[in-house]
């Protein structure tokens, strides 16, 4: 690992936050099927185009105190909040990888986990644009990580499509009717693409327990008593996807560990 450079570790924490500039588009227009390249940032409200100036991540909301400047109409909290957070993994990926491909490798994965998060927040969709892309865009991970081979890949892809998909024909069978949408067996393939079969076990293990949670706290907080309320599973498999990067060996060598003794 080469040493940390303070300056170098500047410009990517900018550049990341200007990449979650750009997730914040993606985030708002691929679900409504508005073009990410063409109409400039508007004010949802008045319809000004954002001059570029204002335009800044991060520090043209803090300039303009989340108020649209025209007319006065306050800004999502989310849009800074989404721009700090691409810009903390990349800061977090430096320091992990130094600038490498496996480092611009990762930060395109979990830029990509960040946007399907969201749309599935908001929407509860997990569009096919992103993810069937994502399938074949991640599958260089045999090319670029030092740890995956093509056959990893491959079978990532199968474990992840696969198992998802098994889980949700049994819960059809039971159930008859859908529990899971078919968005998050192309996103568990796309884990799978990058991570291979034991990121794809991990990532459900974990999104799985993170979900339970997370659907609890849902539950408790909307004061639902619905057993139907329906809880996005792709931000918590794209949770477990991204702790897996940073901490996977090291939390089932602890796991296999604690199975033994
Ligand atoms: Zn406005």
């Amino acid at each position: 690992m080469t040493e940390f450079n303070l300056i170098v570790a500047v410009y990517i924490f900018f550049a990341g936050a200007c990449v979650g500039s750009f997730l914040n588009v993606c985030i708002y227009r691929i679900p409504e099927n508005i073009s990410v390249v063409k109409p400039r940032s508007s004010c949802p409200k008045c319809n000004t185009a954002i001059p570029f100036y204002l335009n800044i991540p991060i520090f043209g909301y803090l300039v303009l105190k989340g108020r649209c400047r025209f007319c006065n109409t306050s800004i999502s909290f989310r849009y800074p909040a989404v721009e700090l957070l691409t810009a903390a993994f990349a800061l977090i990926l430096y320091v992990q990888f130094s600038f490498t491909p496996v480092m611009v490798f990762w930060f395109a994965f979990i830029s990509t986990l960040i946007t399907i998060s969201f749309i599935d927040f908001d929407h509860r969709i997990i569009p096919d644009l992103i993810s069937l892309p994502g399938i074949v865009i991640f599958s260089s991970s045999f090319l670029i990580l030092p740890d995956m081979t093509i056959q990893q890949t491959g079978l990532g892809i199968l474990a992840g499509g696969g198992s998802l998909y098994m889980v949700a024909l049994i819960y059809y069978l039971i159930k008859k009717e859908e529990g899971m949408g078919g968005g998050d067996i192309k996103l568990l393939a796309m884990i799978g693409a990058a991570t291979g079969v034991k990121g794809v076990i991990f990532t459900i293990f974990t999104g799985s327990l993170l979900g339970t949670i997370g659907g609890i706290a849902m539950m408790v907080s909307q004061k639902m008593v619905n057993s139907k309320l329906k809880i996005p599973f792709g931000p918590f498999l794209s949770m477990g996807a991204i702790l897996y990067i940073f901490f996977g060996d090291r939390l089932i060598t602890w796991y296999l560990s604690t199975l033994i003794h």
